[in-house]
């Protein structure tokens, strides 16, 4: 952490560096011009000034966010999972379809294995694997979109075949359009005797999505989350999809992601739930996620397994956060722990900046924080 000298510190504070240099005399500080000052100094010489917002604008660096996303050569990327959300009416069967696949996919060697909640989790079908997020369907999905973070490629919609669709469907509906994800319709409790699965189909062209034997390019599949039918042919249709859109990323980089969840653990701090997107996570990584920073002290994935890396489309659950980040938050790795926390920093300058309009004024400690 680099400290300021009395000329920059009069610069800030509108002040002639002969005027702070006096200031500093009279607090008993001999100071020069190329003086270095602590912090503690800075508070005083500026309180004794009665300054306590200074107008300051962070410059953006070519380092930020935004600006880093390097274009991936062609031949470095890579096949990876899709990464799949699940939406639909309340009731409709989302909860009991996501823990029905993800038990059915359970191999031998997990049997009986802890499985935990960690905002997201993979299976594998046919040697290829798919990411699910397990975080609460709208809720996250409008969030993260509210962020700006784009972490689905495909959508699934339920609906239950004895109640068709309702409210929270036609926003599921409109969710994934605005977001141009491909919709995979699963018409749900085809075991009930009241369920009528064409009629659900009837009611969905309406919205645009008509079945592939009626003419349209958007796939059903009837199944009973309850009684795990058809739950095979469904993720065989994922991986369809999957493979005509082949999804790619580049694994040999830095890693960036995306925060699907976090919160602060008793025992282990502030934890997060995060989803690899480009390049590999490693353990010992330096990082930001949002306004925080951090270095990867442990990962574990939805298995409860510690993993070393964690490639794209990976969940996993982070420690070693300073503090805890939000869903949505664009999560990012940097050379070290020093750039990260420079960063962290001015994107909480950056983002109060922007909560307060262009001509900002920053408070001294925000100012403390930046030096
Ligand atoms: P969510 O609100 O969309 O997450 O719905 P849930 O998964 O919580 O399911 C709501 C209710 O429907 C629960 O009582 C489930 O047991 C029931 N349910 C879910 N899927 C099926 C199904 O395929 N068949 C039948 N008969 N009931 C189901
Ligand atoms: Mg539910």
């Amino acid at each position: 952490r680099g400290n300021m000298i009395v000329a920059e510190l009069a610069k800030l504070l509108h002040k002639d560096a002969s005027e702070v240099i006096k200031k500093l005399i009279s607090l008993g500080v001999m100071a020069t011009i190329n003086q270095e000052l602590d912090i503690e100094t800075i508070q005083l010489v500026a309180s004794e000034f009665k300054v306590e917002e200074v107008e300051i604008k962070i410059p953006v660096e070519e380092d930020d966010f935004e600006t880093v996303e390097e274009k991936d050569n062609e031949e470095d990327l890579q096949s990876r999972a899709p990464v799949v959300t699940i939406m639909g009416h309340v009731d409709h069967g989302k909860t009991t379809l996501l823990d029905a696949i993800r038990s059915t996919n359970v191999t031998s060697g997990e049997a009986g294995g802890i499985t935990q909640h960690i905002g997201a989790y993979q299976v594998e079908i046919n040697n290829k694997k798919i990411t699910f997020l397990d975080t609460p369907g709208h809720e996250a999905f409008t969030m993260m979109r509210a962020r700006g973070a784009e972490v689905t490629d495909i959508t699934i919609i339920v609906v239950a075949a004895d109640d068709g669709v309702m409210p929270q469907t036609v926003e599921a509906i409109s969710h994934a359009k605005a977001a141009k994800v491909p919709i995979i319709v699963a018409v749900n409790k085809i075991d009930k005797p009241d369920a009528n699965p064409d009629t659900i189909k009837q009611e969905l062209t309406k919205y645009e999505l008509v079945p592939e034997e009626w003419g349209g390019d958007t796939i059903f599949v009837n199944v009973s989350a309850k009684q795990r039918t058809n739950l095979e042919e469904l993720l065989e249709m994922i991986l369809l999809v999957a493979e005509v859109n082949d999804y790619k990323a580049n694994p040999n980089k830095r890693a960036r992601g995306t925060v699907l969840e976090a919160e602060l653990d008793k025992g282990k701090g502030p934890i997060a739930r995060v989803l690899v997107q480009h390049g590999t996570l490693k353990i010992g990584d330096a990082f930001v996620a949002g306004n925080t920073f951090g270095r990867i002290r442990a990962m574990i994935n939805d298995k409860g397994r510690r993993l070393k890396e964690a490639d794209p489309s990976t969940p996993v659950e982070i420690t070693g956060l300073t503090e805890v980040p939000k869903a949505g938050d664009p999560f990012m790795v940097f050379e070290d722990e020093r750039k990260a926390r420079a960063i962290s920093e001015r994107r909480s300058i950056k983002q109060r900046q922007s909560q307060m309009g262009a001509n900002s004024r920053v408070t001294l400690d925000d100012l403390y924080k930046h030096i």
